[in-house]
């Protein structure tokens, strides 16, 4: 589970340490740049900006700059402008057995950081209270960025890491934001794919555990999450399981018009139940969480 977990998470800061190399044709738009880590592939990464170009049409988002490393269960949106992605999606098993899985799986996770990506617009917009904390981790993303085109040093990027991770609202920041984020990142991929099992598919593979696999099914949105595994349902990735089966089954655009709206819509209901849960001054547990943020779905 903790692989699993690791794996298209929105928090996890990766540190590459190789070196650019140049830039492909194909990466434009939306995905203003791309740097290689291990050796340019320009295939994937034209894969990868044609899916964020597509979202951003759809739903509108930042601008990013993709840094494409090697192989790995990992991806990552850096919360600054760098969506971080291996060129081949594998998975470990227990031990260290390796799981190449289909290209898909990286192309679901791009429009799933992507979903961070417009998140993370949304809440500098709704939370300016954590100015400070966005600047910091646009910091760490630049200096990342600068690191990986062999301008910065090891040095320059702990020393940012170190000033954010000092910054107090970071700590607020995940308690309050990193469930709604990882949904609404889920709900992006999802509908882009127009496939409720979209994120489901891009974590399976055939070996893997019951256990793994019942967490993978609480990103489903074609699903009901089954009682057995309630356990898990504390996890950011799968605590707001249960208002993914009320997406797929309420709010399940026939065309991208509808898509958008029903974006917005979400977008919203989970700004208004942030709001409500700091007020309060506690982040929900998974049940009362799924009931607010259903509650807030259905009003509008
Ligand atoms: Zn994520």
């Amino acid at each position: 589970m903790k692989r699993l977990s690791a794996t298209i998470t929105g928090l996890l800061m990766m540190s590459f340490s190789a070196h650019a190399v140049p830039v492909c044709a194909d990466v434009k738009g939306t995905a203003k740049d791309v740097i290689f880590l291990e050796g340019p592939n320009c295939d994937i990464a034209k894969d990868i900006s044609d899916v964020v170009n597509e979202i951003s049409a759809t739903f509108g988002g930042p601008s990013v700059t993709l840094l494409i490393g090697g192989a790995s269960d990992n991806a990552n949106f850096d919360l600054g402008h760098l969506i971080e992605l291996p060129y081949q999606m594998i998975f470990y098993g227990r031990y260290g057995s390796e799981y190449p899985v289909p290209r898909m799986s990286v192309v679901i996770s791009a429009a799933h950081e992507y979903g961070h990506a417009i998140f993370h617009e949304r809440f500098k917009e709704e939370f300016p209270q954590f100015a400070d904390l966005v600047a910091k981790l646009a910091k760490v993303s630049d200096v990342k960025e600068a690191k990986a085109r062999g301008q910065a040093t090891q040095e320059q990027l702990s020393q940012a890491m170190t000033d954010l991770t000092k910054t107090p609202s970071y700590a607020e920041f995940s308690k309050y934001l990193s469930a709604y984020s990882e949904f609404f990142a889920d709900v992006i991929a999802v509908y882009h794919m127009q496939d409720k099992s979209a994120m489901l598919s891009a974590l399976y593979y055939q070996q893997m555990s019951d256990t793994d696999f019942a967490f993978a099914r609480m990103r489903d949105f074609a699903s009901k999450p089954t009682e057995r595994y309630e356990a898990m349902l504390s996890e950011e990735h799968a605590k707001l399981a249960i208002a993914r089966t009320y997406v797929g089954e309420s709010l399940w655009p026939k065309d991208k018009l509808q898509a958008k709206r029903f974006e917005e819509k979400i977008l919203s209901a989970i700004m208004t139940v942030v709001k409500a849960d700091m007020k309060n001054g506690k982040s929900p547990d998974w049940k009362e969480m799924n009931d607010n943020l259903i509650a807030e779905l259905k009003k509008k």
